[in-house]
């Protein structure tokens, strides 16, 4: 047999890469290794799994095993990658080589969880896949009291799931409001407003030191001097492409594994793609730029000529007692055009030429959200 396609990881990425090169009709060989278990799931779900009171069985759509029958892929789950040998052209897992002709890397990313003192660290959560989700849901399920590190989209979108379902939230983050690097100051304190309402404590310009078990709990300190217990620590203070074996393996690696518009890294025959991977400069992680970038290298393994083009993105914030929707990009030096009713927001974002980059609309405004969208992508385009 003619060495295949090896695709190490089983997230979105992976799965979308080998979907999209069966539905354009190739039937090359393909191995996938992941060092979990292989079950389909859609990891945004995880966002509101507490309101909806579900476990991690109830986020899988489709078994490892049957996804792997279904696309015809040869599966090896629960199987992590140790090593790859760009020059023998193979991966290494648990001293066994498996040749490949061409790989593609889908490794993802991990929640980072900054430096902490203490003699409870090793307690904290992160809840950044379905596996991490399935060892802390009991955990969870059994705290009152919960401590989130970060306010970004994550940690906020967690916040209002875990204090919709009873729970007593407390968030800390070191920026100036949640979420500073998506979204402006008014409509962040606004998003506040509505979650202290909903009982969450917000505590910004600030962040987690130490942790320690007493008899019963946590107890947590921060910068600032504050201390207070929890029944547990969620960290959701961003994330780190999983880049490890690339380095290793002599591949160009910056904040994640660098590719070009091909999906190509500075390796020949090895790609990557999702979370792990840098383009222009950028790790997105978000759905739909890997669902462009599954298309465009679809397309470069079947010798199609393809370039990944990016186009301005809309952003989804799922905190329902808040809806917000983003689109473009902005930044401090941006100028707005902000309305506010009673309606909600509608703000426009522009640049020092008067040319509109970016929106937010929140509430009832959502339906702006379209009709914006396709402004901006005219502006752009
Ligand atoms: C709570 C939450 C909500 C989100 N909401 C949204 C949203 O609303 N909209 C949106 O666009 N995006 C959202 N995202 C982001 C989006 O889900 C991710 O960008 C996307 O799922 C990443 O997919 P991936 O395949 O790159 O990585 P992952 O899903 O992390 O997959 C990585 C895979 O690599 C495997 N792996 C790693 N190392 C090895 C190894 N050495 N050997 C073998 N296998 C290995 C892992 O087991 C895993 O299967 C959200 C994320 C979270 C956590």
């Amino acid at each position: 047999m003619n060495a295949p396609l090896i695709i190490i990881g089983s997230g979105f990425a992976a799965y979308q890469l080998v979907k999209t090169l069966r539905r354009k009709g190739s039937d090359m060989p393909i191995q996938l290794f992941t060092a979990d278990n292989g079950d389909e799931y859609n990891k945004p779900d995880l966002s509101h799994v507490f309101t909806k009171q579900q476990g991690a069985d109830d986020l899988v759509s489709m078994t490892g095993k049957m996804f792997a029958a279904r696309h015809q892929i040869e599966l090896y789950a629960n199987t992590r990658v140790d090593e790859i040998n760009a020059q023998a052209r193979c991966i290494k897992v648990n001293g066994t080589s498996y040749p490949y002709a061409r790989l593609v890397i889908a490794t993802g990313a991990k929640t980072f969880v900054p430096k902490l003192s203490g003699n409870a660290v090793s307690e904290v959560l992160t809840l950044n896949s379905l596996q991490e989700y399935r060892s802390a849901q009991q955990r969870i399920a059994d705290s009152q009291h919960i401590l989130i590190m970060g306010g970004g989209l994550i940690g906020t979108e967690l916040a209002m799931d875990l204090a919709a379902s009873g729970k007593k939230i407390r968030i800390l983050d070191p920026g100036a409001h949640l979420m500073t690097a998506l979204m402006p100051d008014f409509v962040a304190t606004a998003l506040e407003k509505q979650l202290r309402s909903d009982g969450v404590q917000i505590e910004c310009l600030d962040y987690v030191t130490a942790i320690d078990r007493n008899e019963n709990n946590l107890v947590v300190t921060s910068h600032k001097g504050m201390r207070c217990e929890a029944d547990c620590v969620i960290s959701a203070a961003g994330l780190v492409p999983n880049t490890g074996l690339a380095k290793q393996a002599g591949i160009e690696v910056n904040r994640g594994i660098v590719v070009d518009q091909q999906l190509k890294t500075s390796i020949e025959d090895i790609y990557a793609i999702g979370d792990c991977a840098e383009i222009e400069g950028k790790v997105m992680s978000f759905l739909q730029p890997i669902l462009l970038s599954a298309n465009t290298l679809a397309s470069t393994l079947l010798s199609d000529n393809a370039a990944l083009n990016i186009p301005a993105m809309m952003v989804k914030v799922k905190t329902p007692s808040y809806p917000i929707q983003l689109g473009g990009h902005y930044d401090p030096e941006s100028s707005w055009q902000v309305d506010i009713s009673e309606h909600g927001v509608i703000a426009k974002a522009y640049d020092h030429r008067q040319r509109m980059t970016g929106f937010v609309v929140t509430q009832n405004n959502l339906n702006q959200a379209f009709p914006l969208f396709r402004e901006l992508q005219t502006v752009s385009g």
